[in-house]
């Protein structure tokens, strides 16, 4: 699922690799993590662990990227062995969805929310194990007898239950069957130019943290919450709450935050003087984007105009939420400087240059 193509691709992979193992190595996780994050793992209510590491909260960043479903919980199914962890109502274990969102109305008189498959199903499921607040009315019987149609085949087994990923005949999880899916979703929801399609291919490219290059995603699909993006998911109500924090009368979407924002204008032109690039502001960042991949025809270079491209939106970024959510004020050169510094400590594994060769001579270690 999630990703691939050289470095950031790598990286991404790496973090996919890791949610694989909490799928399907159980033992692993819980050797590392303890045995609460295996409990906490609730996928049917997408309950993530508060204490997990980044990795996890990625995956979590990529899953809430499609809004009007689920597609990493529809991804994966629970395999039943002997039904001894996998609750019968909750997770998502026959037919592609969960019990209880199925069968709502059988799932609200139900006494035993928290049952388990294996105290309901023995020799075969057993009707009589489950109990209801009242007796069913015959609308209610009829639902009932679908729900036993649907389960009276299933015969547990000597092992125990285990996730498996849908999108492989394998049941193995896979980096390209996630990446794949998660792109044809958002791809139907949106469809892309073939300039956006460019672009997508190559996004991936880039030695920034995973998350970063999550972020970027998700802003080239439109999916940040911007206030224009919370106001149409009707999140927030008041069409007035819409504007820009530091302009007066312009929406704050995406491209205006990330680019078109005097704000972002600034920095980003800052950004452009230090790598010795006369920038002109471009209409969105699908062209912002491709400048920057053309500056040069070496791949180390292109790898490096890219890592600035991916780190200079997640600063601004971070520099509106700061500001949002902690009343922080930054100046642009601030945030510059900031760039410069994240920036050279993350080259370090792929080009080490010293602190002021890279603050003078940026394109000069991007060759290294
Ligand atoms: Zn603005």
């Amino acid at each position: 699922m999630t990703i691939l193509m050289i470095f950031s691709f790598i990286n991404f992979k790496q973090t996919i690799s890791k949610f694989i193992f909490l799928l399907i190595g159980r033992e692993v996780v819980t050797a590392r993590y303890g045995t609460q994050i295996y409990l906490s793992v609730d996928w049917p209510g997408c309950i993530f662990p508060t204490n997990s590491s980044t990795w996890w909260k990625d995956l979590r960043g990529l899953d809430s990227a499609v809004i009007s479903h689920n597609w990493l919980l529809e991804a994966v199914e629970r395999q039943i062995g002997n039904g001894r962890n996998t609750n019968f109502w909750l997770q998502n274990w026959i037919g592609g969805s969960a019990l209880r969102d199925k069968f709502p109305r059988l799932y609200l008189l139900s006494e035993q929310k928290e049952i388990r498959i294996s105290e309901v199903v023995r020799e075969s499921f057993d009707r009589s194990r489950l109990v209801w607040r009242r007796g069913l009315f015959q609308w209610e019987e009829d639902l009932f007898g679908q729900l036993e149609a649907l389960i009276m085949e299933v015969r547990l087994r000597i092992c125990d239950d285990q996730w498996v990923w849908n999108l492989e005949d394998d049941g193995n999880f896979s980096v390209s069957s996630a990446y794949d899916r998660l792109a044809v979703v958002l791809q139907n929801a949106n469809p892309v130019s073939a300039m956006g399609a460019l672009v997508f291919d190559k996004i991936w490219s880039s030695p920034a943290p995973s998350k970063i290059i999550a972020f970027s995603w998700q802003l080239l699909y439109d999916r940040l919450p911007s206030k224009t993006n919370l106001y149409r998911r009707s999140v927030v109500l008041d069409s007035a709450n819409q504007e820009c924090l530091r302009c007066v009368a312009k929406p704050e979407s995406g491209t205006h935050l990330l680019l078109h924002c005097d704000f972002a204008q600034t920095v980003w032109r800052e950004v452009c003087k230090w790598l010795n690039l006369d920038i002109i502001i471009p209409p969105n960042l699908f062209f912002l984007f491709l400048w920057f991949y053309g500056v040069s025809s070496n791949k180390k270079v292109q790898k490096g105009f890219l890592l600035i491209w991916h780190s200079t939106l997640w600063f601004i970024w971070k520099a509106r939420n700061a500001r949002i959510f902690k009343n922080e004020m930054k100046d642009p050169i601030e945030i510059v400087e900031e760039i410069k510094v994240i920036r050279w400590r993350w080259s370090l594994k792929i080009s080490p240059c010293l602190l002021y060769e890279w603050l003078q001579l940026p394109r000069y270690c991007f060759r290294r």
